[in-house]
């Protein structure tokens, strides 16, 4: 596409060539673009406490984190840099599930039928920092396991953190027998990349290099009248961006000018994919069937629904014979129920006769008994007043 002009005459809009048409001029487009949208380049911190990550990125960025809060519209071009705090802890679990909820919030807005991933906040860690004491030992064992286990998961860069309290000669060893140890232990650290010609042949020098010793400080010092940051004790002044003091110049230059759009790229394509793979092969979805044979997404949605079709049918049927027997077994139940009911109504219905004939019963005896009584006395007063009529005629 051609760079160009606007005339504008009297309702009419000419374009003039101004330039070459090529690629020549996608740079500049890409450039526009990553001005007016920005970008996100999330760097993960992990370390011991006190070890210097603070002061690192504080340096790296020459800002200060802690107090500083971004805003949202930073007029000239400027890098919208992020912190994250995680939780101190003796394992890596905290960071891979950290780690993973970036991924799953990816997917989840990948997912989605009405996508804005245009204008989406990336939450995904581009680079890990992994900071190690500079203590010319071995690797402690929390670090391998960790680096171990987080390799697949993000782009780890390992830093030797506080070079200025080791001697070159001693810091010189630590850093090959600390590659050495990654090495044999299967630890894949971020590699920068060397197939584009621009930046081949100094990522191939600093592969060769990895991993970075650096010196962390805000503090300024003058020397030879230019005031530059360094890291002063009693032993002498340790400056920052000198290359002959430590490689916090060649960390920076790698990160963020040479291959942050490598970082980035590395995670969408190598990091995300896999985590999206294993979810989807997890969901049963997969690029292959049986026999290794390529399937479409489309094929394999259509079996899968198919699948839960029948299974959803399965499950209605066995639901449906369920419920079809509690029906039966409560049937069961009740008829149970009402013929003992029944038969209680009758033995009492049965007792109810007999009981009113045994009170009829006494009720007769009972009458018998006042008849008889009344009988006695109309007797005997019927023989006081014939005495008494026998004496009256005397
Ligand atoms: P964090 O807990 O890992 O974030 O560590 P900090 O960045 O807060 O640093 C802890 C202490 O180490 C502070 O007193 C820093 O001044 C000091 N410090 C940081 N970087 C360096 C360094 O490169 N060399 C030395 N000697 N001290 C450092």
């Amino acid at each position: 596409m051609a760079s160009s002009e606007v005339k504008k005459g009297k309702n009419i809009c000419s374009l003039t060539m101004s330039s070459h048409v090529g690629f020549e001029s996608l740079p500049d487009q890409l450039v526009n673009r990553s001005i007016q949208q920005g970008f996100c380049f999330n760097i993960l911190c992990v370390g011991e406490t006190g070890i210097g990550k603070s002061t690192l990125t504080d340096t790296l960025f020459n800002t200060n984190f802690e107090d500083q809060e971004s805003s949202h519209f930073c007029p000239p071009v400027k890098l919208k840099a992020q912190t994250y705090k995680l939780q101190e802890s003796n394992s890596y679990q905290p960071i891979a599930d950290y780690i993973d909820a970036q991924f799953e919030a990816y997917l989840q807005e990948e997912m989605k039928i009405k996508q804005s991933l245009f204008n989406y906040h990336d939450s995904r860690i581009h680079v890990c920092l992994y900071f190690l004491s500079p203590t010319g030992h071995s690797l402690k064992t929390l670090d391998l396991l960790t680096m171990k286990n987080l390799d697949s998961k993000m782009n780890i860069i390992p830093v030797i953190a506080k070079a200025d309290t080791i001697s070159k000669t001693e810091l010189q060893k630590f850093k090959i027998k600390l590659m050495s140890e990654l090495v044999s232990n299967g630890v894949q650290i971020y590699q920068f990349p060397t197939d584009d010609d621009t930046v081949a042949r100094i990522n191939a020098a600093m592969n060769g290099q990895l991993s970075f010793a650096v010196v962390g400080s805000m503090d300024e010092v003058k020397i030879r009248n230019k005031m530059v940051k360094a890291h002063q004790d009693p032993w002498g002044v340790v400056q920052v961006e000198n290359e002959n003091h430590c490689d916090f110049v060649k960390l920076r230059e790698m990160l963020i000018c040479k291959n942050m759009e490598d970082l980035r790229k590395q995670t969408h394509t190598r990091h995300y994919k896999l985590y999206r793979r294993c979810k989807s092969e997890e969901m049963g979805f997969s690029d292959v069937g049986p026999e290794n044979k390529p399937v479409s997404l489309q094929e394999t949605y259509e079996a899968k629904r198919h699948e839960f079709h029948g299974e959803r049918q399965r499950k209605e049927e066995e639901m449906k014979q369920m419920s079809v027997q509690r029906v039966k077994e409560k049937e069961a139940i009740l008829k149970e129920a009402k013929f003992e009911h029944l038969k209680r109504v009758h033995q009492e219905e049965r007792m109810k006769p007999e009981e009113k004939r045994r009170i009829l019963d006494k009720e007769i005896i009972d009458f018998s008994k006042k008849k008889a009584t009344c009988e006695i006395f109309q007797t005997q007063s019927f023989l006081a007043t014939g005495s008494n009529l026998r004496k009256d005629k005397d």
